[in-house]
């Protein structure tokens, strides 16, 4: 028999307000019998994912061509393991995933340099405006400075690892990661760690959310039935 499925919906946090921590900090506490607690789809997704291969940032060739991503990060836990090692901290897509990874966490081409070198700045006491024009470079030239892309490049390559999971048609792509973000962002379980990185990320969603995600995080992608039911039979859960 199918698991009950028990869609997540946006908490009052998700439509503004929440700052800083997010989750840890108001949102959501851990249950009485000190267990955090996932979403029934979020187990589906940290135990579908946590059986494929895991790679590191020397082994990216050996991702499939067309699908999914899932990078984890050392230091961030999921609880209820049911096999996997850890906590989901980003979800992207690719057609090419090994040229993607290598753009994500060999040379850092992606969105993810722009949150994670923020928080880095951050962290190392940099200035609003140094953050801001890393994060959002005004002048069509971005201020990208050799020393903290450097060390971008080291974390990510010291910390991150990656799951995948082949998708070949490049719609279905495009509608599981919205709502593979969704369902994560949304899960009272996935807490991130107090030492997370992303609590000091310049963009609001990723410390509200435990993502090194924006977008879909707390949009619900309202799926259209067929693309939801071949959603849950892609996790196993149908
Ligand atoms: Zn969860």
């Amino acid at each position: 028999m199918s698991p009950q499925l028990r869609f997540s919906s946006p908490s009052p946090a998700g439509r503004g307000g929440l700052r800083g921590r997010g989750k840890q900090a108001e949102t959501f506490s851990p249950s009485s019998e000190g267990k955090v607690v996932h979403s029934e789809i979020c187990k589906a997704i940290h135990k579908m994912v946590g059986a494929q291969p895991l790679l590191n940032h020397e082994q990216i060739d050996q991702a499939p061509d067309y699908g999914i991503y899932f990078l984890y990060e050392k230091g961030e836990y999921y609880s209820q393991a049911d096999g996997s090692d850890g906590r989901i901290v980003r979800v992207g897509i690719s057609k090419i995933l090994h040229e993607r990874l290598r753009s994500e966490i060999v040379s850092g081409g992606t969105v993810l340099r722009m949150h994670l070198g923020s928080a880095l700045l951050k962290r190392d006491g940099a200035c609003a405006t140094d953050i801001e024009r890393w994060y959002h470079p005004k002048d069509k030239v971005a201020w990208r400075p050799e020393n903290v892309k450097r060390q971008f490049l080291e974390y990510v390559q010291q910390n991150f690892t990656v799951r995948c999971l082949e998708v070949a048609d490049q719609r279905l792509r495009v509608e599981y990661e919205k709502q593979l973000i969704y369902e994560l962002a949304q899960c009272k379980g996935c807490i991130p760690s107090d030492g997370w990185l992303g609590h000091m990320a310049y963009n609001e969603k990723v410390r509200q959310w435990g993502l090194w995600n924006h977008d879909h995080t707390d949009d619900n992608p309202r799926l259209q039935k067929a693309d939801l039911d071949s959603f849950h039979r892609f996790l196993g859960l149908s």
